[in-house]
């Protein structure tokens, strides 16, 4: 496989699909967060850098068909800025306009092309009546489909090596992230550094984690993180649970959790997932005390029971302080600590504490030699929201698809280049 360090990118045009999906003022359209722009920085750096030229291209939000609101325009200046050069930009990614521009662009540009979402061949998902019948279903997506490689092929033929630096999308089988990389012989696609740095952080975790090996996995439900809390019973020492799923294993125990999140459904998995965890030798680990509260509400009255004496009518929104003395131990005596999802609702600064805690402890763990990784939408905002994450040894930029590379699966994105 090819490195990207290794490449020289002189008089070669490339295109890079980078993940600009970053949020935007909904009255200025001004870019609010620019974290995923940064991130594509070296790569582009690299190209341009080696005299060769640069053809980005991104999704942008959930657009149906053309929509101007979700236009990767306000991205140009923030860009520029960075760079510190100007950006061309196509207004279209397949229409004539961004045809003779790939055809014009010179060693050392950047070019960057309209939302790949405009056209859903992108996706290839067809959007179609509830009506519609599994035949007329089957027919759609094969024409999409069809459309799909035809965009891909498109794309292809603007650059002479394709770059993969978009992790966020990276478990998503799109024209853009996957599709396009069969029109590449192996040795003119790679990964970005992005996506380099992203999997030798998770290969790090799941292949070679220094011991004890801690993971911490909190947020609302079990179902959503079942998988990999099942991949991870092979690897870790110890599980760490918070945040609303561990009401669920609660119940399953037999507890009294009031009102608090609980997914009935789950009950025997969870104690499926108890059992599991015991004859593996791994240390399971739930919460001993929460912070109850009389409603799902910042205001809310609260008060501190163990976590499976839950009044009725209350509900656990926040793990307790002999919780996160328990879990900071643990934590602190890790060398490998993986963490994903929050120990309460941090959104609100009554029942941030938990999560807070756990944020400084996994700095603390990184001080002390452990390699601590941090994954998913709402830990990565706890650590932001802390100044932690240059105290903590990697951050992820991709919530879902770091979830599924940690469940094991197959990534289309990776897989299309990795092979
Ligand atoms: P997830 O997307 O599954 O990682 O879940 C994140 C969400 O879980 C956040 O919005 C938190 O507010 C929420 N959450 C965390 N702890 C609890 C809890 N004890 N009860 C209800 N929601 C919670």
């Amino acid at each position: 496989m090819r490195k990207i360090q290794d490449f020289n990118f002189k008089d070669i045009k490339a295109i890079v699909r980078v993940d600009f999906n970053v949020p935007l003022d909904k009255e200025t359209l001004e870019v609010t967060d620019d974290t995923r722009i940064r991130g594509a920085l070296p790569t582009i750096r690299k190209i341009t850098g080696d005299g060769g030229s640069c053809i980005l291209m991104s999704h942008l939000g959930r657009p149906k068909g053309r929509m101007e609101k979700f236009s990767l325009k306000p991205v140009l200046p923030v860009l520029e800025k960075h760079l510190g050069m100007k950006v061309l930009f196509a207004d279209d990614c397949l229409g004539d306009s961004a045809v003779k521009m790939t055809a014009g662009l010179k060693p050392g540009e950047v070019l960057l092309l309209e939302n790949v979402r405009f056209y859903p061949e992108e996706e290839g998902k067809p959007v179609l009546p509830e009506t519609a019948g599994e035949e007329e279903k089957k027919a759609a997506k094969a024409e999409l489909k069809a459309k799909q490689k035809e965009m891909a092929g498109k794309l292809a033929s603007y650059a002479g090596v394709y770059v993969n630096d978009a992790f966020g999308t990276a478990h998503r089988a799109h024209a853009s992230t996957a599709v396009i990389a069969g029109f590449f012989p192996d040795d003119r696609k790679m990964f970005g550094f992005l996506i380099d740095s992203e999997l030798a952080a998770m290969d790090r975790v799941l292949k070679d984690a220094g011991r004890p090996f801690t993971a911490v996995m909190g947020g609302a439900k079990v179902s959503d993180k079942i998988l990999i809390i099942e991949n991870l019973l092979d690897r870790v020492d110890n599980l760490i649970i918070g945040g609303g799923m561990t009401y669920t294993f609660i119940r399953a125990m037999g507890g009294r959790i009031g009102n608090s999140l609980c997914e009935e459904d789950k009950l025997d998995l969870a104690k499926a997932i108890i059992e599991k965890a015991g004859t593996k030798g791994v240390n399971f680990l739930l919460p001993v005390d929460g912070v109850n509260a009389d409603s799902f509400d910042a205001g809310a009255d609260t008060y501190v029971s163990a976590i499976d004496d839950v009044r009725d009518g209350w509900m656990g929104l926040d793990i307790g302080e002999k919780t996160i003395s328990l879990f900071e131990d643990v934590i602190m005596k890790s060398k490998t600590v993986l963490w994903n999802g929050p120990m309460g609702v941090f959104e609100m600064d009554k029942f941030a504490a938990g999560t807070t805690a756990i944020a400084r402890a996994v700095a603390r763990a990184t001080e002390q030699g452990a390699f601590t990784l941090i994954g998913g939408g709402d830990s990565v905002a706890a650590i932001n929201k802390n100044d932690l994450a240059d105290k903590v040894s990697y951050v992820s930029t991709g919530g879902g698809a770091m979830l599924e590379y940690m469940e094991g699966k197959t990534l289309p994105g990776i897989a299309a280049i990795r092979g």
